[in-house]
């Protein structure tokens, strides 16, 4: 648990370096990765998990072996409407491989359900994140709570019983469908007084999203009541209560406004703030623009954010370095668009800058039922043996949560 002082401070330091670093912090691809490569020997799907409506059942197909390398930190990484071809946009367009994409990873069926629990709807971002979130499928527009309308247990109040600090940071507004699926219960996505009141109890130390003063600035009194020292600038951390416990941050963040940081610095910050938690912490990060520049087909917009993405899990490696108590995984909640490119000539739509240039079409401007990837690092060597992993196995946006949980409950044996 804690040191919140110690949080406060190191935010203070940090906010200053921010203001001298926050317009050069792109940096080129190329960290060395430990990457971790497996076997393809056992026939993919062999076994196929089941949906269910707790977030227990589906445990047992995990076998956890006896020597483990403990997991203290679990940092997952969303691209809000990321397929495959998002990620190979990204790297034609950039004209670099991204480390990630080498490590193991399987693909991952993204459906939600109907209010009847009948599975194959295709997904909005409410219940893509409350599967991922909380390992159970729901209904579009529910967050955190299932098609009976029953609040579930997320992977953030995993991590709380075993005393790890947790963390959301998007460049969305923190009310936005993704991180409200792992902080809120509300059976309406555009409720976002409902979303942030909710959130205002959900107990996660570190919420920094989107600024928006005229919806949050209502709030500042139920954030403060509930240990939340508020703030609307990195430099606003500096007249923040030290005693505050919790961090609730909205800021400029990839917005063209004059004072935005990039999603990776605020990764940096966001792990600065929770890293000194002995029992180790989970933070989730999303990368919200992919979607939104994926329902516009601006393959443009699609690049610049998956490159930020990117750029975000390469400063997270940075920060793990040689260590290993640390788990990453990127995935997404859905594919939006429809989207194909190819270095060859075969779409009319040509992408073209100066670091890279490729073919491209969508096919679609809203979400598609195409499957999503699961890249992982740093598992356990147990985990790396089961199924789960196995290239071409695909996996339920749900077994997402399992996993995570898993790895909690495994260190904290
Ligand atoms: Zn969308």
């Amino acid at each position: 648990m804690l040191k919140h002082k110690q949080r406060i401070s190191l935010l203070l330091a940090l906010s200053l370096l921010f203001c001298l670093s926050a317009c050069s912090m792109i940096k080129p691809l190329g960290l060395l990765l430990r990457v971790e490569q497996e076997s393809e020997g056992d026939p993919p799907g062999s076994e196929s998990s089941t949906e269910t409506n707790t977030n227990t059942e589906t445990e047992t197909e995990i076998s956890p072996e006896a020597e483990e390398t403990p997991i203290r930190n679990l940092i997952l990484i969303i691209g809000d409407g990321m397929g495959p071809e998002h990620i190979a946009a990204g790297q034609l367009g950039s004209g670099a491989a991204y480390p990630f994409t080498s490590w193991p990873n399987v693909n991952v069926n993204t459906d939600s359900v109907d209010p009847s629990g009948n599975a194959g709807v295709l997904t909005d971002s409410a219940a893509g994140a409350t599967a991922l979130a909380t390992g159970n499928l729901t209904v579009n527009s529910y967050l955190g709570i299932d098609p009976y309308q029953r609040p579930l247990q997320t992977v953030l109040d995993v991590a709380k019983e075993y005393g790890k600090s947790t963390g959301i940071l998007t460049t969305d507004y923190l009310y936005g469908a993704t991180p409200a699926g792992f902080s809120a219960h509300s059976n309406n996505r555009s409720d976002y007084d409902r979303i942030t009141e909710t959130q205002a109890t959900s107990g996660v130390d570190f919420l920094c999203g989107l600024r928006n003063d005229s919806h949050y600035s209502s709030y500042r009194s139920l954030l403060q009541e509930n240990g939340y020292a508020v703030c609307n600038t990195v430099n606003g951390i500096r007249d923040a209560s030290v005693e505050s416990e919790k961090l609730y941050l909205t800021v400029n963040i990839e917005n063209n406004a004059a004072d935005s940081l990039p999603l990776s610095s605020l990764a940096s910050m966001a792990i600065s703030f929770l890293e000194n938690d002995e029992d180790g912490f989970v933070l989730i990060i999303e990368q919200a623009h992919i979607d939104k520049n994926a329902h516009n087909n601006s393959i443009n917009g699609v690049v610049s954010s998956v490159n930020s993405l990117a750029q975000t899990v390469e400063t997270v490696m940075e920060w793990i370095g040689d260590r290993e108590d640390t788990a990453v995984l990127v995935t997404a909640d859905h594919e939006t668009g429809g989207l194909t490119v190819s270095s060859q000539p075969v779409f009319a739509e040509q992408y073209f800058s100066a670091t890279g240039n490729f073919f491209y079409s969508f096919s679609s401007t809203k979400h598609t039922d195409l499957h999503v990837k699961l890249f992982v690092y740093g598992i356990a060597p147990s985990f790396r043996n089961c199924t789960y992993y196995r290239s071409e196995y695909l996996i339920k946006n749900t077994d997402v949560f399992q996993i995570m949980k898993q790895l909690l409950i495994t260190e904290s044996k």
